[in-house]
């Protein structure tokens, strides 16, 4: 997929630009909604949450 073909959700900011889903000139995703989880039985630091939409570049 080309990268102009993806529109920004201004809604939804996001720097990990490894994502397929990311608008890569601009730090935002382009999926209409996201879902986000945990990892960790008891989550305490944001390193802790996930974005599960995630899905790696080819
Ligand atoms: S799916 Fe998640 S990781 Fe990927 S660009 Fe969207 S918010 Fe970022």
């Amino acid at each position: 997929m080309m990268n102009n073909d993806k529109k920004a959700n201004q809604s939804i900011q996001c720097t990990v630009d490894q994502c397929e889903y990311h608008c890569q000139n601009q730090d935002y995703c382009s999926l209409d909604c996201i879902k986000v989880g945990t990892h960790e039985a008891n989550p305490t630091v944001e390193e802790c949450t996930d974005c599960e939409s995630f899905q790696v570049k080819q």
